[in-house]
């Protein structure tokens, strides 16, 4: 998507660039009004200097008059000190909400990301998406960021355009004395045109020539992705993150080998960036600030050459040169930022691809309570179900049924779609083929968060915040106090629970508490069973939350969670068969297909399937 590199035409570049606005706009409104006014005040400060300095200069120059002289100086200085004051006011306005925009644009994308499809988040080409989004900022501001810097850019150069035309106007109609000879051609509205045609043009090429530098940040972002990428995860991720610190120490040698970062670093002399900095892009560089230097001459030489002519007086002289210099710069400005803008194009393309993505699960409105009173059947109807860009199944042609108060256990080696299966029931991904039913009607029908409100899952990779432990129980900031007390003793975390200093409100982990506690895997596990309980959701999944329990702790565990869920339905998922045996309800899966389905007794009577085989491998671990 975001690879194509079709040119920018004008129209695309407004388009994009309007969208990315009216997102700074709804997200922080006072951000665009600080840095309009901040602009037109900061933009319009230096003229009244030019306009009274000349004025002082004519004055002394001319007449020297005591009294106009003392209130020149007295307006020079009483203005600067005022516009100061007003232009430091605005401007620390402007950079409080500047120093949000990481904030602000961070947002966006984290309500898009948790609005997304799980489906899509699993997705390489999404992670690729919000990858390169991130290091496109990182790396150049480039994006959404891009719009406000050139917004602010905008409004200065435009207001100091028009201040400077105001100022410069009367440089050309002045006309020389007709007694300064040779001089008199600078009258001719011929040369004044020429004068201001080599102004413009010398004006245009500078910026054009500083675009055409930066286009090679463009040329270079799909070449610096992954050297970019690895020294993120190198500088960030991996220092930064505790869940790594382990590996980190055992492997660092391998992981961190230098060469092999040297080989992919974008931000060393050999790299294809960096000697276009030396060559093409310095060249242009170079160039746009000697043409701009040639523009400033020009101007020096064309108001020196009328001011003798005596077109005007000395003190216009600083009046046309400032105002000249600060028109080119304020055109070389603009120009250049909407050069920038058309750069930014491709990567605005990048953010709206991503935060265009549809969301294909809330198309649904129908309420999952109109078709019975909480009594749910759920049938998978031949369903298929193939991993976004994968080319094999991970679920061929899965049929069954099962409804409340059923206990049905899910077993299997791994890797033969018991985790699929659970994906799909609680509707994480659609099948590729076939459909699941809630009481007869395809699951896509109804609203997808009250569907998904039907489910408890312990997922084998759950994760806790580092929040109050109450507060991960309750998934809130709201907490029934009893409820959680409850719902942890029956998960088995008493013990340690009667020994936190703050109970339910002990924070887990240290990230916004230094008085957090660690806790260890096995009570983690237990804090997730307790919020699967607190949910209170008529199913309740365990997909091998226990893996790191050994088998003989994982079917107690499993026993224990069998007799608290009462009448709610309950699927237990464990490539360990023996965790699963107090169910009557057994689904084998193996590469990706129900093969057997029966009660532990029925199944391992078949000496021929699959059930009997892993049961006699597994035999040694519960024989006792
Ligand atoms: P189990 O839970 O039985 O261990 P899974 O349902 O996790 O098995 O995996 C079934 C198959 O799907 C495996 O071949 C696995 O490699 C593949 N698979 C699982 N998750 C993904 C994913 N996010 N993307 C691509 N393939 C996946």
């Amino acid at each position: 998507m975001t690879k194509r590199k079709t040119p920018v035409s004008f129209k695309e570049m407004m388009q994009l660039t309007l969208r990315g606005f009216r997102i700074w706009w709804k997200e922080n409104p006072e951000l665009i009004l600080s840095v309009l006014i901040c602009g037109v005040v900061s933009a319009l400060t230096p003229y009244a200097d030019i306009w009274l300095l000349a004025r002082l200069i004519d004055e002394i120059a001319g007449e020297r008059d005591p009294q106009v002289l003392t209130t020149f100086i007295l307006a020079l200085m009483s203005l600067g000190a005022v516009l100061s004051l007003l232009c430091a006011g605005l401007s620390r306005w402007k950079n409080v909400h500047l120093a949000c925009l990481w904030h602000t644009q961070n947002k966006v994308f984290i309500k898009k990301l948790l609005s997304m499809d799980f489906a899509d988040i699993d997705d390489g080409h999404v992670q690729e998406l919000r990858s390169r989004i991130w290091q496109n900022t990182d790396s150049g501001g480039w994006g959404l960021y891009k719009l406000i810097y050139s917004f602010d850019a905008i409004v200065r150069s435009i207001m100091s355009i028009i201040s400077a035309i105001l100022l410069t106007a009367s440089l050309f109609i002045l006309p020389v004395k007709a007694s300064s000879k040779g001089l008199t051609i600078l009258n001719h509205p011929i040369f004044i045109l020429l004068i201001i045609g080599v102004m413009f043009g010398v004006t245009l090429a500078a910026p054009l020539l500083s675009v055409k530098a930066g286009s090679y940040w463009v040329k270079y972002a799909d070449e610096n992705k992954l050297g970019n990428r690895l020294f993120g995860f190198w500088l960030g991720n991996l220092g930064n993150d505790r869940s790594k610190a382990l590996d980190v120490r055992i492997y660092r040698q391998d992981i961190l080998s230098r060469n092999y970062l040297k080989k992919y670093n974008p931000f060393i002399p050999s790299s294809k960036l960096a000697k276009a900095a030396r060559g093409p892009m310095g060249g242009y560089h170079a160039l746009s600030g000697a043409v701009s230097q040639i523009f400033v001459g020009v101007a020096y030489i064309f108001v020196t050459l009328k001011a003798l002519g005596g077109a005007f007086g000395v003190g216009s002289i600083v009046q046309y040169v400032g105002a000249i210099i600060a028109l080119s710069g304020s055109l070389s400005m603009l120009i250049e930022t909407l050069g920038e803008l058309r750069n930014n194009t491709p990567f605005l393309r990048t953010v709206f691809a991503f935060l265009d993505m549809p969301n294909k699960m809330e198309q649904g409105d129908m309420a999952v309570g109109q078709n019975s009173d909480k009594e749910y059947e759920i049938e998978f109807r031949n369903v298929s179900f193939k991993y976004p860009g994968q080319k094999n199944y991970a679920l061929r042609n899965v049929s069954m049924t099962f409804h409340t108060g059923q206990r049905l256990a899910v077993v299997g080696m791994n890797g033969s779609g018991k985790t699929t299966f659970i994906k799909l029931l609680c509707r994480l991904y659609d099948p590729t083929e076939g459909e699941i039913l809630l009481n007869g009607i395809d699951i896509r029908k109804y609203a997808y968060h009250e569907y998904m409100h039907l489910f408890s899952v312990v997922f084998q990779d759950f994760k806790l915040f580092s929040f109050e432990l109450g507060q991960n129980v309750a998934g809130s900031r709201n907490v029934d106090l009893d409820k959680a007390d409850q719902c942890l003793r029956d998960a088995g975390f008493e013990i340690r629970f009667d020994k936190l200093p703050h109970g339910l409100f002990t924070a887990i982990y240290k990230d916004f508490d230094e008085k957090g506690v660690t806790i260890s895997g096995g009570e983690a596990q237990k804090i997730a069973l307790a919020r699967a309980l607190y949910k209170d959701a008529p199913f309740i999944i365990l997909d091998e939350p226990t893996a790191a329990l050994d088998p003989i702790a994982e079917f107690e565990v499993y026993s224990r969670m069998n007799q608290m869920i009462e009448q709610k339905s309950a699927v237990f998922i464990s490539h360990r068969l023996s965790s699963c045996r107090f169910c009557d309800d057994i689904a084998v899966f193996h590469q990706g297909r129900l093969i057997q389905r029966g009660s532990h007794d029925v199944l391992v009577s078949d000496k021929s399937g699959m059930y009997y085989r892993l049961w006699s491998a597994q035999a040694q671990y519960y024989e006792k």
